[in-house]
């Protein structure tokens, strides 16, 4: 989609923080602005609007992000500990990027409270 930053950073149109992960479907990058040690962001390659615009006809990409999920739990070592998986979804949700995104966080104890302020 143009003018999707998401999609740019995907087609490797522009640049991004460190790229952890990458195949034919998905591609993970550092947080431009981390909330924790470890934050990366796990996105299709192809543009999904958000969780609730999957469907049967593009779940395969939900199905490559979650493997590349646990992938990059191995690849930046938290998988031992834990970490948390995010998704922010439309408005409401707190979505900024309106491009389909997993947020995996982890590298120190998160606290167990859903932030919902
Ligand atoms: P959301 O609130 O949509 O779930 O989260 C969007 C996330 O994308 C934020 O954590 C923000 O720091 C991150 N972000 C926004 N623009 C960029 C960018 O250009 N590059 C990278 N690597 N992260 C970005
Ligand atoms: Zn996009």
């Amino acid at each position: 989609m143009e003018d999707c930053i998401f999609c740019k950073i995907a087609k490797h149109e522009i640049p991004t923080e460190k790229i952890v992960y990458e195949d034919g479907y998905v591609m993970a990058f550092n947080d431009l602005n981390p909330e924790a040690p470890v934050h990366v962001l796990v996105v299709p390659k192809m543009h999904i609007s958000n969780f609730d615009d999957v469907d049967e006809e593009n779940f395969v990409y939900l199905e490559k992000i979650m493997k590349a999920i646990k992938e990059v739990g191995k690849i930046t070592g938290i998988s031992e500990k834990g970490y948390r998986i995010i998704n922010n979804c439309k408005e409401y949700g707190g979505q900024a990027i309106n491009h389909l995104h997993f947020h995996v966080i982890g590298g120190t104890k998160l606290s167990s409270k859903i932030n919902v302020g």
